[in-house]
């Protein structure tokens, strides 16, 4: 009769067959030594391999099997396998359904259509100008997003709100339950924003340190911002289609001059900065005069 031990001693040979007990002695060389029954680490250690005790082989007794036990042995496995793997998948069906489920309550609490989840970002030239509006709106902030909604809202005219996929910017950790935000977000929220603005034709002016005298432009802008200095008053221009920016620290031009006038603008080139895809020349050391 020839006997069969289980796959898992494929490397081995055997040596024996006990037919009344169906062990089976089997044998191979030694992994660790080679077969020479040494262990030997370079300049460092030899001495016998404890692994064979120096025999170079290993020995093991094992169960044997007649072709037709091995046959059986080899289904009965076979069977437990894909027992255990329609397990598995039946867990991972289930707790893939009780993940959307959570997502979908954690969607819904947070004011997303639950569907097809957008995260609406707010554009427009100084959404922090109309943020008190924007909370009342239900509107939030993130570093990464800027202002924005979970869901549509009407915001003030002259600005905007443009969607991003959940998906594109949010991940969802079923584990932990939480959303959070994508590593990339930002860009992809930056992208949104620059496809839905109105492209502007703004272009710097002059050159850095260069003093510029005089400059018939029209005001568009003043508001003022908190910085780590205190309040800090920001004026915008327009001389054309070009922008200039002067963050203000002193007490301000004459409050008699109000946005929409013409005024006489002299200001230090302090650089050359693109903010919301508008390019825009920062000045310093201003002077603004009413014409005439
Ligand atoms: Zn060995």
């Amino acid at each position: 009769m020839e006997y069969k031990v289980a796959p898992s001693y494929e490397n081995y040979r055997i040596v024996s067959v006990d037919e009344d007990a169906k062990k089976a002695v089997i044998e191979c060389q030694c992994d660790r030594c080679g077969g020479s029954g040494m262990y030997i680490i370079p300049r460092a250690f030899q001495g016998t391999c404890f692994a064979c005790g120096g025999a170079g082989v290993i020995r093991k007794r094992v169960k044997a099997y007649t072709p037709d036990e091995y046959e059986k042995y080899l289904a009965t496995q076979t069977r437990a396998k894909e027992r255990k793997a329609e397990k598995r998948a039946a867990e991972i069906a289930k707790l893939q359904e009780e993940s959307e489920a959570n997502l979908r309550v954690a969607l819904e609490e947070a004011g997303y259509e639950t569907e097809h989840p957008q995260i609406w970002l707010v554009i427009g030239e100084n959404t922090y100008a109309i943020k008190d509006t924007l909370k009342g709106l239900g509107c939030k902030y993130k570093p990464e997003f800027g202002w924005y909604c979970t869901h549509t809202v009407d915001v003030p005219a002259d600005y905007n709100i443009v969607p991003v996929p959940f998906d594109e910017v949010c991940d969802w950790n079923p584990v932990t339950k939480r959303i959070s935000v994508k590593e990339n977000a930002k860009e992809v929220a930056d992208a949104a924003k620059a496809k839905a603005m109105p492209k502007s034709n703004s272009e710097f002016i002059g050159e850095v340190k260069q003093r510029l005298r005089d400059l018939h432009v029209m005001l568009t802008g003043c508001r003022t911002i908190e910085t780590y200095y205190g309040i800090s008053l920001v004026y915008t221009f327009k001389m054309g289609d070009n922008v200039l920016t002067w963050f203000c620290s002193g007490k301000g031009i004459d409050p008699d001059i109000e946005v929409g006038d013409v005024v006489l603008l002299t200001g230090t080139v302090k650089e050359h900065k693109e903010y919301n895809g508008v390019k825009q020349t920062y000045l310093n050391r201003c002077i603004v005069k009413r014409e005439g």
